[in-house]
């Protein structure tokens, strides 16, 4: 019989959204060109966090409220999982070292001129060495957002890979879909990432290396993210002394392994914050490219012709956004008779896609 729904691509996105259509009653059809582990998507080198407040220092509006509406689905959805993912809600701290006290300022003003300003705890003394005990009396103090989540990247790949095993899902793993030749069902989708460049000539590559450690010594709760004009680092906790630091933000699509340069200055500005990392074991450096649009915000475009649903742009917010989007997907996906057009985020009208 043929599917409800093909989708194409399951790196986050694609798997995600395979696994919610399929508990909503849909029959899917998935494909990937890598395998079930999710070794081929950016999602597989990702640092999982969900930070919609450090987020809004940067990035439009719309990825905030998401964000938000994201970080609220996130822990329904890990409960709904067949295995345990290792998730974290214990916030972020932002840091910065004395010189670079105006990046403090900058994310102050950023933020007061969303109203966002009261996700920002200020936090000096021993109230700060009571959050973060290894920070030690290094930093005298620092912006604390509550609430801010991580998620173990992998852990969760694969726990929706065996979500979908369980489930009546269509797995074609390590099945690339050429361009022009589109699976047969009621509509296609089109989560490709940097898969779909050829067919959405605005998406561009931003390259980002990231290391893995391994510290069983140093015991930390929050995301730490230094506040830094050039190396704006990020320490994360991960489960059984593992840490995550990430990661250069290079406009390229250069998937090519880490630079010397990248390795140097991941770790340099690391060990600036936690000079206790110099006895941590590098596990592994990774890169991949983060799929991006001009305005960096995700975009949906429905090709009516060819009743495909193109999604795309997730930038380096696919954690922070897959659920919201998902959400809005299904009741797009069930509006579809209805619709002419889909909008989502910016649609672009000289986009060429098709698969
Ligand atoms: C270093 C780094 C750190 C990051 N940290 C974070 C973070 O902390 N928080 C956050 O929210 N986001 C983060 N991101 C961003 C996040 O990983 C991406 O936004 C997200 O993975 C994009 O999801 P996607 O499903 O669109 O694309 P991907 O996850 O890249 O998946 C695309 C999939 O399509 C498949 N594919 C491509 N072409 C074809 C084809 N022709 N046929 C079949 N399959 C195909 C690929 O194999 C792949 O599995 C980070 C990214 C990087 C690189």
């Amino acid at each position: 019989m043929r599917p409800d729904l093909a989708i194409v691509g399951g790196g986050l996105l694609g798997r995600c959204l395979a696994w919610r259509a399929s508990k909503a009653g849909a029959r899917v059809v998935l494909y990937d060109a890598a395998g079930s582990r999710g070794e081929g998507s950016a999602a597989w080198a990702a640092a999982g966090m969900i930070a919609p407040t450090s987020e809004a220092i940067d990035a439009a509006p719309q990825i905030e409220s998401m964000g938000r509406r994201s970080l609220s689905l996130w822990p329904q959805w890990l409960s709904e999982l067949p295995v345990p993912v290792f998730y974290r809600g214990d916030g972020t701290l932002l840091l910065w070292h004395r010189e670079d006290a105006g990046q403090a300022v900058r994310v102050q003003r950023a933020l007061a001129s969303r109203n966002a300003q009261g996700h920002l705890k200020h936090v000096a003394g021993p109230e700060l060495g009571e959050l973060e005990p290894a920070l030690g009396t290094r930093f005298p103090r620092a912006l604390y957002i509550a609430g801010e989540a991580q998620v173990d990247n992998r852990a969760l790949l694969q726990a929706v890979a065996i979500a979908l095993s369980q489930s009546k899902v269509e797995c074609h793993w390590e099945t690339f879909v050429p361009d022009g030749e589109l699976p047969n069902a009621g509509i296609v989708v089109d989560c490709r990432g940097m898969g779909a460049k050829r067919n959405w000539p605005q998406l561009r590559g931003v390259r980002g290396e990231i290391v893995r450690l391994h510290a069983p010594e140093i015991e930390l709760h929050c995301t730490l993210r230094l506040l830094h004009p050039r190396y704006p680092v990020y320490i994360i906790p991960r489960a059984e002394g593992r840490l995550v630091v990430g990661a250069t933000s290079i406009e390229s699509d250069d998937h090519s392994t880490v630079s010397v340069r990248g390795a140097l200055e991941l770790l340099t500005s690391a060990y600036s914050v936690l000079p206790a990392l110099a006895e941590a074991r590098i596990l592994e450096f990774n890169t991949q490219v983060r799929p991006a649009l001009p305005d960096n915000a995700p975009a949906i475009h429905f090709d009516r012709q060819r009743n495909v649903l193109h999604i795309n742009g997730l930038y380096r917010h696919g954690f922070l956004l897959t659920p919201a989007i998902t959400e809005e997907v299904l009741a797009i996906l069930s509006l579809r008779d209805k619709s002419s057009e889909v909008v989502f985020a910016a649609v672009q009208d000289d986009l060429h896609p098709c698969l």
